[in-house]
C-alpha cells in the first residue's frame, strides 16, 4: 500500500540516515568540544550611529569539529539544549567573553560593551545570576562592560523569575538587550515591565528595509516604541547603505551587520577595529 510505501522510503532514505549520523556524532562529540578545546568566538561590532565608534562586540560561537568542519550555532545550539550540554558551553562562552574584552582593555582599546546571547535553557537555571556574578569577578570585567541578548521568547518563556533575574544583573550593572525584537509574541505592556536597556531590532524587518516601503514605516514605529519606553534601539542585519541611512534618520542607536563588518575570530576582528576607529 501508500502507507507501507512511504515508511519503507523513510527507512531507506540515505540522507536523512546521514543527517542522523552527522546528528548523533555531533551529540556524542558535543561533550568533549569545551575540553578538546574545539569551541572558537568570533566577534562582530555594533557601531554608535553618532559618533561612528564600536559600542559593543557580540561574541558569536563556532565549532571547529576536527572532522565535519565549522559547525554554525544554528545547528549545534538546540542540540546542545536538549542534552543539557549548553550550561558548560555557555559557561566558557560567558568566561571567554568577559576574559577577552578585559584583555582588550588592559590593551589599551576604547572600553566596549562584549554582548553574549543566553539562551533560555541557561536563563532558567536557578543560579544564573550567580555565575554571571562569579564570572564578573574572576575576569575583573566592570559589569557595564557586560551585554546579555535575551531573546523575547526566553523573557516570556520563565515569565515567574524573569524580572527578579534580569532586577538582579541590572542591580550588577550589567546591560540587557532584547534579541530578534518583533519575531516573537511578547505584548508591549509586558516588555514594559522589563528592567532592560535595549532593544534590537529583529533582522526579518531590516532586510527588506527601503526607503517609502511597510517595513520603513514598521522599523521606525519600532524606533518610536523603545524612545518611548526610555530604551536604546539596535538594528542587526545590515547589509546596505540605504539601510543605514534610514536608520541614521530615524535615529537607531546602533546598526550591526555585514554592511560593517562580518563576525570575525579575535585578530581578523582586532584589524577591523583599527580600521572603524581610526575612520
Ligand atoms: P543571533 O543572536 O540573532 O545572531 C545574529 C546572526 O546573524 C549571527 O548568525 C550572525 O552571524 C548573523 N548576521 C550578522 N550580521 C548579518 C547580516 O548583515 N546579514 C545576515 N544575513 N546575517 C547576519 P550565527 O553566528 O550563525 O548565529 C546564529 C544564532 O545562534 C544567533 O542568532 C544566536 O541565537 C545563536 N548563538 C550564537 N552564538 C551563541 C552563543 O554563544 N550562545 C547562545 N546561547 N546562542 C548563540
Ligand atoms: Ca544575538
Ligand atoms: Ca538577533
Ligand atoms: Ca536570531
Amino acid at each position: 500500500t501508500k502507507k507501507n510505501g512511504r515508511n519503507n522510503m523513510t527507512f531507506y532514505d540515505p540522507s536523512i540516515q546521514q543527517a542522523d549520523t552527522r546528528r548523533m556524532v555531533m551529540e556524542d562529540n558535543l561533550h568533549r568540544a569545551v575540553a578538546n578545546d574545539e569551541f572558537e568566538l568570533y566577534y562582530q561590532p555594533k557601531i554608535h550611529v553618532k559618533t561612528g565608534k564600536i559600542a559593543a562586540v557580540e561574541a558569536l560561537i563556532r565549532w571547529n569539529h576536527p572532522v565535519l568542519g565549522q559547525i554554525s550555532p544554528a545547528e549545534f545550539i538546540p542540540i546542545a539544549e536538549e542534552t543539557g550540554l549548553i550550561v558548560p558551553m555557555s559557561e566558557w562562552v560567558l568566561h571567554t567573553a568577559c576574559m577577552q574584552n578585559k584583555r582588550w582593555q588592559e590593551e589599551g582599546m576604547s572600553p566596549m560593551r562584549v554582548a553574549v546571547n543566553i539562551s533560555s535553557v541557561e536563563f532558567g537555571e536557578d543560579d544564573f545570576v550567580t555565575k554571571v556574578v562569579n564570572i564578573l569577578e574572576e575576569t575583573k570585567l566592570s559589569p557595564h562592560y557586560l551585554e546579555l541578548e535575551i531573546t523575547e521568547s526566553v523573557a516570556i518563556k520563565n515569565v515567574g523569575s524573569v524580572i527578579e533575574k534580569l532586577d538582579a544583573l541590572k542591580q550588577v550593572g550589567v546591560y540587557i538587550s532584547i534579541d530578534d525584537f518583533g519575531s516573537g509574541y511578547s505584548s508591549l505592556s509586558y516588555i514594559k515591565k522589563l528592567p532592560i536597556d535595549a532593544l534590537k531590532v529583529d533582522r526579518s524587518f531590516i532586510q527588506d528595509l527601503k526607503a517609502n516601503q511597510t517595513e520603513e514605516t514598521i522599523v521606525k514605529a519600532i524606533i518610536t516604541i523603545a524612545k518611548s519606553l526610555q530604551l536604546d534601539v539596535v538594528a542587526e542585519g545590515v547589509e546596505e547603505q540605504e539601510q543605514v541611512q534610514i536608520l541614521r534618520k530615524e535615529r537607531c542607536d546602533e546598526i550591526q551587520g555585514y554592511y560593517f563588518s562580518k563576525p570575525l575570530p579575535v585578530s581578523e576582528f582586532e584589524q577591523k577595529y583599527e580600521s572603524i576607529e581610526r575612520h
